[in-house]
């Protein structure tokens, strides 16, 4: 087995372990492994791990990758921070996109999605942590901007996303996983049309078992997979 190869089943082990400390049931909980700056050849040394799910943020590298790997064993997910000049490639390419924060980009991905008849998946990135630097619609506008994505049948809402200020202690960032999933738990009692609150994107290298404790459906793990990445 290559290195890369080891690391994913390593990183697996742990969602496993995390899922059962906690009571959840592993299938529950879906891994992305980031491959953002990972060259190609490096990211089929992992294998072919069918329904293997890879995470981009940038459009034209993801391009380049999916148009190489294909997207018969292979599926990708958006993870950036997305240009509005750019959604225009996102139909068909990316099953999921995690990282939706304002309405004006909801409406571009809609409109886009229906001229090709498509629907596309998305996520609500919400800044938990109210850092300033962070991307993210603040808690207290979400169901606003929910409300506002009611009428758009090109997009389908499925749930929330969030990435906490790293803190190399990954219990420093429980408070802002707990935060997410309440923040979940109100829109869902809310009930807003067209919209499901199934997914939670939370969580990666240094954090990925504290956010499935804390109720993670997606981790998003790329250093602990592929190792370090150069600087870009
Ligand atoms: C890079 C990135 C990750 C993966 O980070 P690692 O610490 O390498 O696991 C996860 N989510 C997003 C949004 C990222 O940009």
């Amino acid at each position: 087995m290559s290195l890369i190869a080891d690391n994913l089943a390593i990183v697996k082990e742990r969602m496993t372990q995390a899922a059962r400390k906690s009571g959840r049931d592993p299938n529950a909980v879906r891994l992305v492994a980031v491959t953002k700056t990972v060259p190609i050849e490096r990211i089929a040394e992992a294998g072919e791990v069918d329904g293997f799910v890879f995470g981009e943020n940038k459009i034209q590298e993801a391009q380049d990758k999916i148009a190489a790997l294909g997207t018969e064993s292979y599926h990708w997910h958006f993870i950036g921070h997305l240009q509005r000049n750019k959604v225009k490639y996102i139909p068909g390419l990316f099953e999921l996109i995690h990282s939706v924060d304002n309405s004006e980009l909801a409406e571009d991905i809609h409109r886009h999605s229906l001229k090709h008849d498509l629907v596309t998946p998305v996520l609500i990135q919400v800044n938990v942590s109210g850092e300033a630097s962070k991307s993210g619609v603040a808690p207290s506008d979400l169901e606003e901007l929910l409300e506002m994505l009611v009428s758009l049948s090109g997009i389908s809402v499925r749930g929330l996303m969030t990435i906490p200020p790293f803190d190399p202690d990954p219990e420093k960032s429980r408070r802002h996983f707990a935060a997410l999933r309440k923040l979940r738990d109100r829109m869902q009692s809310v009930n807003i049309e067209n919209i499901t609150m199934d997914e939670l994107s939370m969580g990666m290298s240094n954090d990925f078992e504290v956010a499935i404790e804390e109720g993670a459906t997606w981790v998003r793990v790329g250093t602990a997979i592929f190792g370090a990445r150069d600087a870009h």
